[in-house]
């Protein structure tokens, strides 16, 4: 079943004689528990393509539809419902300096209003454990490593258990080992519980996770199969 389906997708950044095309129409659909991991190189527009499908930045031509919902058609209210099913793992952390680590993963559950204060402890505290932070919840991010931030930032991504997980270079700032965990854990959700999970990566270690593999060049994506130790 199609999740996300992506068509005729362009974008440019700037106006007039500054104006850079970034997409240049691309066309995908996103099947529900597959792991994609878009390849390609620095520049190419893979943050940008991940941000368009998250709705944080605004679609000029071209249609994307999230659980058969129109974005950039939506009203307001459909886009919040829209994006409380998606979970962005971002390239950096962006955690909040003066909260500490559970509060920092707590955050998202905060808009829901069905759940309590001390439910939403429960649940960043669990998700905590699963990515072996248990011994560091009360610390502040400042105190962690730059490994343990990351997964911080994953824990909290996942803590509303979004059905669509979105990550952009999720293992950029870890170790080999560390950033094993990490997509072990990405593929685990897709595979026990049906999570569409797309991924954008460098990291060639990892590329064998990926359900499918495309590579975004020159604004167009397609299917491919890069042979391992191919240089992105
Ligand atoms: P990637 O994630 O593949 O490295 P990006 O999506 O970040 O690529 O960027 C694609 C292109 O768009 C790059 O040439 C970049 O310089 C440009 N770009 C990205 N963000 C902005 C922005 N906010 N304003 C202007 N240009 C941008
Ligand atoms: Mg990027």
């Amino acid at each position: 079943m199609s999740v996300i389906k992506i068509s005729d997708l362009r974008y440019a950044f700037g106006h007039g004689e500054t104006q850079q095309t970034v997409l240049h129409g691309i066309t995908a659909d996103f099947t529900q528990g597959e792991i994609t991991i878009i390849a390609g190189p620095s520049g190419s527009g893979k943050t940008t393509l991940l941000k368009l499908v998250a709705g944080l930045r605004t679609i000029q031509e071209g249609s994307i539809e999230i659980d058969g919902q129109r974005i950039e058609t939506a009203k307001q209210r459909e886009l919040v419902a829209v994006r409380r099913n998606i979970g962005f793992i971002f390239q950096s952390h962006h955690l909040i300096s003066s909260l500490s680590v559970v509060q920092n993963v707590m955050m998202p559950l905060t808009f829901d209003s069905k759940m309590t204060p001390g439910k939403a402890r429960q649940r960043a505290l669990d998700i905590l454990g699963e990515v072996d932070l248990s011994d560091h919840v009360h610390k502040r991010p400042e105190q962690l490593s730059g490994g343990q931030k990351q997964r911080v930032a994953i824990a909290r991504a996942l803590v509303h258990q979004p059905a669509i997980i979105l990550a952009d270079e999720p293992t950029a700032s870890l170790d080999g080992p560390t950033g094993r965990e990490i997509v072990s854990h990405l593929q685990r959700l897709s595979k026990e519980f049906g999570n569409t999970i797309v991924m954008v990566t460098h990291d060639n270690r990892i590329l064998d996770v990926a359900d499918r593999l495309v590579t975004l060049v020159d604004g167009k994506l397609s299917d491919h199969a890069p042979t391992l130790g191919e240089d992105f």
